[in-house]
């Protein structure tokens, strides 16, 4: 029988890790989730799992961050400046690279996601989309006439400013480094530090989402003006809360009032802004889509 060239996949995320063995075409035939703890732990349980995988070709790595996915930097592969305790300045792909003597891809989980979606999801007809996580953080990545965008190092759309109305929300924001930015005030904890409760402790009528609504309409308004992008893919544990998608395409449609003149966002915002097509699982078929594309380069 054929044996088919396979691939790791690694969803780094700061809550959990998700790994995953593949083949060529994104068919899963191993995969394993655990809980974030200790840089040391944590890989441990990665190489651990992809040393009972048989021979990979390569394996690629969507990682929390921020990091360094500047080939040739002599930091390329670190998680860099994150808030995350223990993390911080952590040669993953380094380490997982030695380990398994296998080559890595490496990219930040947005950008990962991404190319997920490019391939198998709901990005596979456009070449300039832009995908948000909106969970634990809030990251943006996406592509530019069908490449990930890096730039100086990768896409920040997290910490943005946005307007933020101090008398419809006192909440000063969460964000260790900015406090009120796109993140410290629309991030899972910022709803939770707000309200006193989880999001998913909520109920969908809460004000807690027209609110939420707002700063990510006023977020992807502000993308939409500057990227151009043909698709928004809205990814993240926030956006389970599917009541959420209605709210932020009228607000968006609101905020523009009519002044981008192209059916996408006059007409189908709701094909424009959009979930992703590989649901829950955007993270880490996107980091096996990393491993396939490392041998094409
Ligand atoms: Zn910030």
């Amino acid at each position: 029988m054929f044996q088919s060239s396979l691939y790791g996949g690694v969803e780094a995320g700061g809550t959990k890790f998700v790994c995953a063995v593949s083949d060529a075409d994104g068919r899963i035939l191993n995969e394993i989730a655990f809980p974030t703890t200790t840089p040391e732990q944590t890989l441990a349980r990665v190489i651990a799992f992809f040393h009972q995988a048989p021979s990979l070709q390569a394996v690629g790595v969507g990682s929390f961050g921020p990091v360094d996915p500047r080939p040739g930097s002599p930091t390329w592969g670190f998680i860099t400046t994150t808030p995350k305790p223990g993390w911080r300045d952590v040669d993953i792909a380094g380490i997982l690279g030695r380990a398994l003597n296998l080559p890595i891809a490496f990219d930040t989980d947005v950008n990962a996601a991404a190319l997920g979606e490019k391939r198998w999801g709901a990005a596979r007809d456009v070449d300039d989309f832009i995908y948000l996580t909106i969970g634990t953080g809030i990251g943006g990545g996406g592509m530019i006439n069908g490449g990930l965008m890096h730039g100086l190092l990768h896409p920040e759309m997290g910490h943005i400013r946005i307007p933020h109305d101090h008398k419809r929300d006192p909440f000063p924001g969460a964000c260790p480094y900015h406090g009120d930015c796109l993140e410290g005030l629309a991030s899972g904890p910022a709803i939770a530090a707000r309200w006193g409760a989880p999001g998913d402790q909520l109920p969908p009528e809460h004000l807690a989402w027209e609110l939420e609504a707002h700063y990510l309409a006023l977020a992807l308004t502000n993308f939409l003006l500057t990227l151009s992008p043909e698709r928004i893919i809205l990814g993240g544990g926030v956006m389970r809360q599917r009541q959420l998608f209605p709210k932020i395409r009228a607000d968006v449609r609101h905020l523009l009032a009519d002044y981008v003149q192209h059916p996408a966002v006059l007409h189908h915002l709701d094909a424009y802004i959009v979930p992703p097509g590989l649901g829950q699982r955007a993270g880490v078929m996107g980091a096996l889509a990393l491993a396939m594309a490392v041998r094409r380069v």
